[in-house]
């Protein structure tokens, strides 16, 4: 089944009657449950493709379909994890409340709590739960708001150079985590890096992007023997 078909998307910004094209002519198909990279330099356009599948930027040309569908608004299946993760955390709630966030209106409390929680331990926080963010370290928030993504059980995990403002060691131990939730629970990931290295370490297929304009050069399935397969 193809989860996300991307046809002919091209993206221009307007700014002070400059215009820049982003995005030309980007084309691609998503199966479900790939975990596919995006990499290319910085101002390749990266961000603008993510953006543009969430929903939260408008193409200017070209075609977003959604499990068939053409897109309509921000999907609800899809969850998005940015770089800033000191940014991503509402200050005045705890752990748990940050983690049941998504899901404490549409579950009884003691659900949304209990699911906070398997979350809080699958990205490996657990006894954390009381603590408020700034509490935490870099790696433990953006843990956190990995599990925020999760809770919900999206469809698509989007995530926009997640660990790029995190320090080596970390980084490694978060991509570990990643790769040991995708085995449990495949879902179709479209990861950004500007890092190769991390996008064949954690993928299924990358697709390498060049600038001016922003379009996709290479498209390479990756078949190495992981730890997940
Ligand atoms: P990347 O994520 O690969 O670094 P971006 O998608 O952020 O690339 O940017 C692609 C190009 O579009 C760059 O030239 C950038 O300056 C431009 N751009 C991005 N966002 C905007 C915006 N809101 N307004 C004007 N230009 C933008
Ligand atoms: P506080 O109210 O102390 O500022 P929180 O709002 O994060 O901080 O939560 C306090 C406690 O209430 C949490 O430790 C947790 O036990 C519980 N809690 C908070 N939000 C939820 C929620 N959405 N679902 C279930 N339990 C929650």
């Amino acid at each position: 089944m193809v989860a996300l078909e991307v046809a002919g998307l091209r993206k221009s910004y307007n700014r002070a009657g400059v215009l820049t094209t982003a995005l030309e002519n980007v084309s691609f198909n998503i199966p479900d449950r790939q975990f596919i990279s995006i990499v290319g330099p910085s101002g390749c356009g990266k961000s603008t493709l993510l953006r543009c599948i969430a929903g939260l930027a408008e193409p200017s040309g070209g075609d977003i379909r959604v499990g068939g569908q053409a897109m309509h608004g921000v999907p609800d299946d899809m969850v998005y994890v940015f770089q800033e993760y000191n940014r991503s955390l509402f200050p005045w709630r705890r752990l748990l409340g940050n983690v049941a966030y998504p899901i404490e209106s549409r579950l009884p409390r003691s659900v949304s709590s209990d699911r906070a929680r398997a979350y809080i331990k699958l990205v490996g926080l657990e006894g954390f739960e009381n603590y408020y963010p700034w509490e935490l370290s870099g790696g433990m928030q953006q843990r956190a708001a990995i599990a925020r993504a999760l809770v919900t059980e999206p469809k698509f995990l989007l995530m926009d150079e997640p660990f790029g403002a995190l320090d080596a060691q970390t980084r490694v131990s978060l991509e570990e985590t990643i790769l040991d939730l995708w085995s449990r629970s495949p879902r179709t990931v479209i990861f950004v890096t500007h890092d190769i290295d991390e996008a064949i370490f954690l993928s299924d297929r990358v697709l390498v992007m060049a600038s001016r304009p922003g379009r996709i050069v290479e498209d390479i399935m990756i078949d190495l023997p992981r730890p997940r397969h």
